[in-house]
């Protein structure tokens, strides 16, 4: 049996920064440094750690950045200020909310405050219907993008292929069905979730498979069709005492017994996550890009 092909999200995004960097270049040469504000309201460990690579990554390729960090505490009016004031800024391109706010927040508000043309994370209601309609002037969702990057560069073809997605959030599983059915992508879409019947048997119809779950190591190998290709979108936090933080990563996807059955599969971490963040940067240069 060949062993499957790695899709290297790490080089890959590499490559994406690369191409970022350089259209930065472009854009500061003439008089435009893209600029992302980047907010986070509380102290949830996980989202520092996001939030310092978002800023961190600015930072390498040459953009603005701003990071706002707020106390738990902060009211709705307090956050929909700081939104407001980022809107107003000719220096900030790009707004995101890192998610998930604290529980009083309403995150549904405050997404809707952030100007449209400066929404990053593609999570505006009009940058919804932008990628319903396939209008490129719209963000799209920086994970589900990245998938679709590293299945391009990887030279997957989409065409015709039946993809199944294992999850419907707005964050990834409804966006990453979207850009595969699209007319870029063609390919005929399973969305699958917490309440699909018989969830293995219909995993097992897809040339490519997609899991944003939440839930480690969830997809078998008998629910994977030999030569499939597995896209893992989870990350998940699993304890682990031999490590010194004592947990580490793993995906949605059994990744020891699925690979052997792939044709290709994305491991976690290095996959899907560096990706995230280098559309991120991508859609940074495009709202800079657009507002001029
Ligand atoms: P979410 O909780 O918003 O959505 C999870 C989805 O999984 C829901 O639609 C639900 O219907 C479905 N689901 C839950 N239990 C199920 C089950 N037993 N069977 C079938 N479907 C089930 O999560 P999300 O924001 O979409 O994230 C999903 C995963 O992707 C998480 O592990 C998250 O950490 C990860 N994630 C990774 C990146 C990245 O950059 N790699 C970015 C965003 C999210």
């Amino acid at each position: 049996m060949t062993p499957p092909r790695i899709l290297d999200g790490k080089a890959v995004a590499a490559a994406v920064l690369d191409e970022c960097r350089a259209e930065a270049a472009a854009l500061s040469a003439r008089g435009i440094i893209p600029g992302l504000a980047v907010v986070l309201v509380g102290e949830d460990p996980a989202s520092q750690v996001y939030v310092g690579s978002k800023v961190r990554t600015c930072g390498e390729l040459g953009f603005h950045s701003r990071k706002i960090e707020l106390p738990a505490h902060t009211t709705q009016d307090e956050l929909l200020e700081v939104v407001r004031a980022l809107n107003a800024d000719p220096a900030i391109h790009g707004i995101l909310v890192q998610s998930p706010p604290p529980k009083h927040i309403d995150e549904e508000e405050i997404i809707r405050a952030i100007d449209p043309r400066k929404d990053v994370d593609g999570f505006h209601p009009e940058n919804v219907a932008k990628l319903a309609l396939e209008d490129p002037s719209g963000f799209v969702p920086c994970t589900p993008a990245g998938c679709m990057k590293l299945l391009e560069v990887s030279g997957i073809d989409t065409n015709g292929a039946e993809a199944v997605v294992i999850g419907r959030s707005m964050i990834v599983g409804k966006p990453m069905a979207l850009l595969l059915v699209s007319k870029h992508s063609n390919a005929t879409v399973t969305i699958a979730h917490s309440r699909s019947r018989d969830l293995a048997s219909i995993c097992r119809r897809a040339d490519i498979l997609v899991a944003a779950v939440g839930r480690p190591e969830m997809v078998k190998a008998d629910w994977v069709k030999q030569g499939a290709v597995v896209i893992d979108v989870g990350i998940n936090r699993v304890e682990d005492p031999s490590k010194k933080s004592g947990y580490r990563l793993t995906g949605d996807v059994d990744y020891a017994e699925v690979a052997p059955k792939c044709s290709a599969i994305t491991p976690v971490p290095g996959g899907v996550g560096p990706m995230t963040i280098a559309m991120l940067m991508k859609n940074t240069l495009q709202a800079a890009r657009q507002l001029g």
